[in-house]
């Protein structure tokens, strides 16, 4: 019996040590990627997917008005429509998480370019419109094989799903708010989309949960505390992805990949 004791002991070790692995761990749940936060606390994540769009503005007013921050999950091709929006939400105190380049599912792409075209094509256009490079990735539509996640991953990056999804681009937001009535738990991350139904929902989601004693953090504070900040990991210097860069953009033929 007088083993077992330290045999605990070297296991609680390994497992401190695995990082992120406790974060992805719920009861005896082990997941790839994160559903829900980890916490006895009562805490709720407000993320917001798709933008930016014609309605970020008024989701960010929403928000102002009553003091909560959230985590914006951006894709490329809507920064290139609504630039500027990206420094709106910065300067709002709110995170922006990389929810890819072409929201294209990443079912049929390669590792190769789900990394080079998506993740890092995101970031670098986040850059160049005055935002952070981030390591909180949600790919579309939540889709990532075991692999696909394992790969991004082992680069640092986190992947982020929801436990609840408002279905606020199907429903009525009355609707959706009963959804979020009826099963947020603690540590629930919500889904919601940079849309018009969301400037409705918001309010009445935020008024219900405060009601009910939660508190609203984000992705990235909660990550932090844990001692995983969530910027991005720096780039692999492979001249490979670069090359491959130079050939999308046409600067280089095929053979001289
Ligand atoms: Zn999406």
């Amino acid at each position: 019996m007088k083993h077992f004791l330290p045999i605990f002991f070297l296991l609680s070790i390994a497992l401190y040590a695995n990082g992120t692995e406790d974060l992805y761990t719920y009861g005896r749940t082990k997941a790839d990627r994160l559903y829900q936060l980890k916490t006895r606390e009562k805490y709720v994540v407000i993320t917001i997917d798709d933008g930016p769009s014609i309605h970020t503005g008024d989701i960010l007013s929403v928000l102002k008005k009553n003091r909560v921050k959230a985590n914006f999950f951006l894709v490329g091709s809507e920064i290139e429509s609504y630039p500027h929006m990206v420094k709106r939400i910065a300067d709002g105190g709110h995170e922006i998480g990389n929810h890819s380049y072409t929201h294209g599912t990443f079912k049929d792409m390669t590792l190769e370019d789900i990394y080079n075209d998506e993740i890092l094509a995101f970031n670098d256009l986040l850059k160049k419109n005055g935002g952070i490079p981030t390591s909180l990735v949600r790919p579309p539509y939540g889709y990532a094989t075991p692999k696909q996640v394992e790969f991004l991953r082992e680069r640092g990056y986190h992947i982020i799903n929801w436990s609840l999804d408002t279905f606020d681009w199907r429903d009525p937001w009355e609707d959706s708010l009963k959804r979020v009535q009826r099963y947020h738990q603690k540590g629930g991350i919500l889904l919601l989309h940079s849309n018009k139904k969301s400037v409705y929902l918001l309010p009445e989601i935020i008024r219900d949960l405060s009601e009910r004693g939660y508190t609203f953090v984000t992705l990235g504070q909660f990550l932090r505390d844990k001692g995983h900040p969530p910027q991005a990991p720096a780039r692999e210097a492979s001249s490979l992805w670069e090359r491959r860069r130079e050939f999308l953009k046409g600067s280089i033929k095929k053979e001289e990949l």
